[in-house]
């Protein structure tokens, strides 16, 4: 009987333990997977990086670069998985057309770090532009978006135009049917984008660019993925057809010398610039009213009272 129960046990560990053949067989599975899903990416020209062969993310090799950033286990948890799998072979087939993009599959297995979610980071110039491609897509899935050309586009601050109004039209695609209520939002900075009358610049947080250099793709599900443009003419009589911003009048009161110029100088610094840092490097004072105040300054050692007068913003006079 001892014998009986020794080759039970046996047969037990055999059809139950690690080493099991269901057991191995699921195992081989999950890198029957892997290998499947690495060997297709790299096939469309996707490259693969694994820490157990010591190779490590390209530095500043390319100024477009996508990372699919994933693990056995990832790869099990849906409709993550296969959300963020169906935006990578996206980005596969697009930059088969212009290489511009670099993309990189990074497998988490043996590196030490965790992974809970598979998830796709875009960089530019070696920085961070989206942390999660899916999350922002969603999130645009149900707004109307504008893209501007980058070739023709201008970074940075600019000062906006007096008279601007909210980009408030109806999608240029053909069976588009959501009429003139969209509101339009920059694809990359996601703030509503402004025309400006004077310049027929469109500005957005990220810059501003040309009214013909922008297209449209709204979120009526029959847009689908493509960017639309319009006949450069109509466009331009529809943005010039808008309903500007209501101007607002602030009445400032004070006796001479409190400091009204000095706080509208300085209200205007307040909203061109996020930080007092970005403002010290701006290339120009940023005032729009002659101002003038006194302060010390050391020559030879010695204190000199000194006024300083702004008459014009780049023209900065001093008095002795
Ligand atoms: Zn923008
Ligand atoms: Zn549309």
């Amino acid at each position: 009987m001892a014998g009986a129960d020794k080759l039970w046990r046996l047969l037990e560990e055999f059809s139950t333990g690690d080493l099991s053949p269901d057991s191995i067989a699921a195992t081989s599975g999950k890198y029957v997977d892997k290998m499947d899903f690495v060997d297709l990416v790299t096939g469309m020209g996707a490259k693969y990086v694994g820490f157990t062969s010591g190779m490590e993310l390209p530095k500043n090799v390319h100024k477009e670069l996508y990372v699919f950033h994933f693990n056995w286990n990832s790869q099990h948890q849906q409709p993550a998985f296969a959300e963020n799998f169906a935006i990578l072979l996206g980005l596969l087939e697009n930059s088969g057309t212009d290489r511009k993009a670099q993309i990189i599959v990074k497998d988490y297995h043996d590196t030490g770090e965790s992974l809970e979610m598979p998830y796709i980071s875009h960089e530019r110039n070696a920085a961070v532009i989206t942390e999660d491609l899916a999350e922002e897509r969603r999130e645009l899935a149900d707004k109307c978006i504008m893209q501007y050309n980058t070739v023709y586009f201008e970074r940075g601050e600019w000062k906006r135009p007096i008279k601007m109004a909210r980009v408030r039209l109806p999608c240029p695609g053909n069976d588009c049917s959501l009429g003139t209520h969209c509101d339009w939002i920059c694809y990359k900075c996601h703030t509503s984008v402004s025309f400006g009358y004077d310049d027929n610049f469109l500005y957005c947080d990220c810059g501003r660019c040309w009214y013909k250099h922008w297209s449209f793709q709204c979120k009526d599900p029959r847009h689908g993925a493509e960017w639309r443009k319009y006949q450069d003419n109509t466009l331009l009589s529809l943005l010039n057809a808008l309903e500007p911003f209501e101007p607002l009048n602030i009445l400032i009161l004070g006796e001479t010398g409190v400091g009204k110029s000095t706080f509208i100088n300085a209200f205007v610094s307040y909203l061109t610039y996020d930080t007092l840092d970005d403002a010290m490097k701006a290339k120009e004072l940023n005032c729009i009213i002659p101002f003038s105040f006194d302060t010390q300054v050391v020559e030879q050692g010695q204190y000199v009272q000194t006024t300083v007068r702004i008459i014009h913003p780049a023209r900065m006079t001093c008095f002795h």
